[in-house]
């Protein structure tokens, strides 16, 4: 380590720590890049909630990159509120849900159609784009009220997730953007034969220079062009070329290797222009349904509505997120009481 020579603008430098963490999020800065970005690392957690779902193993695997990419983007909220990621589309797997809850919980769930799951499985045609097929993914941030829920949308067609985030940044945000999402089952040989568990991983960069200038995304198309006329195209910017082509060489193994720290990821990518981290946050998997919150959606529907739930004098509701069952009286959720 080189001795501090400008007290006034020095930061402490340190070597990587090898421990690796799991279930964080850890924020960082290349400043001589102007990069900045996140490092999310899952494992126990991301194990508790694809477990327990018990899904088919490719809708498993989205859910789990949805999972990743809900923490890379909710982990930026700065005040308190939730942030929700849904695809809805054609494909086998109809929907993904995956919210984040500031400071650090996490859930989600799919809904699939089984037949062409197992289907599309038995065609070897089970990739994620075939899975998702065509459709939207939405990102909601929900304050509380009404007033400040914000959503973005993206299209996608047959792409993976990773491509339905590239666009969304490129067209709603216009920042330039590359995101890496992995997924994958660890086996390990035990006592009772091998055992597996998930572990998922992600990084994110993007390029936010302090001149709007530089900030200008390059490949953004120019839309409605007259024929024969050339689109005026921007040139990339270096720093950004160089940022893009450091994070494509991220290997899958990379991002859920449990040896291997988030600290140590970043200073293997970025250890020539210097890299600076944050703390990371701790993470969970906590639904946020309650008996309460359940009362308050059942007295919010019609009566009719709530007569049709009755089945054996009871209204039950399941969550679909934490497959929690709330059974209630008719009686006791009726719009009055
Ligand atoms: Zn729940």
């Amino acid at each position: 380590m080189r001795a501090m020579s400008n007290p006034a603008t020095a930061i402490p430098s340190r070597a990587p720590s090898a421990i690796a963490a799991d279930d964080t999020v850890m924020p960082f800065e290349v400043a001589a890049l102007d990069l900045r970005g996140r490092v999310v690392r899952l494992g126990p957690l991301v194990d508790e909630i694809l477990e327990k779902h018990a899904y088919p193993q490719p809708v498993a695997k989205l859910l789990g990159e949805a999972l990743v990419l809900t923490v890379m983007l909710g982990s930026a909220l700065k005040i308190d509120g939730r942030f929700i990621l849904q695809t809805q589309s054609d494909g086998p797997v109809r929907m993904l849900v995956a919210d984040f809850t500031v400071p650090g919980k996490v859930r989600a769930c799919a809904r699939f159609d089984k037949q062409r799951v197992a289907a599309a499985l038995r065609s070897g045609q089970a990739d994620a784009g075939a899975l998702l097929g065509k459709g939207h993914l939405a990102m909601t941030i929900d304050q509380g009220s009404d007033t400040s829920r914000y959503q973005g949308l993206v299209a996608f067609d047959g792409g993976t997730l990773e491509d339905a985030a590239h666009e969304y940044f490129l067209r709603s945000e216009q920042i330039p953007t590359r995101v890496r999402l992995a997924v994958a089952e660890e086996l390990r040989a035990g006592e009772g034969g091998a055992s597996h568990r998930w572990r998922a991983g992600g990084i994110l960069l993007q390029f936010l220079p302090k001149s709007p200038e530089r900030a200008r995304v390059a490949d953004l198309d120019p839309g409605d062009v007259p024929e024969g006329v050339e689109p005026h195209t921007l040139p990339e910017d270096d720093a950004w070329l160089e940022g893009r082509a450091l994070v494509s060489t991220v290997e899958d193994v990379e991002l859920i290797d449990p040896a291997l720290s988030s600290e140590r990821l970043v200073y293997r990518l970025f250890h020539e222009p210097g890299v600076r981290v944050f703390r990371a946050s701790s993470l969970r998997a906590e639904c946020s349904c309650s008996r309460g919150s359940v009362e308050v959606m059942l007295k919010s529907f019609s009566q009719d509505d709530r007569d049709h739930m009755v089945e054996n004098g009871k209204i039950s509701v399941t969550c679909e997120f934490c497959s929690a069952n709330y059974v209630f009286a008719p009686g006791d959720v009726d719009a009055k009481g």
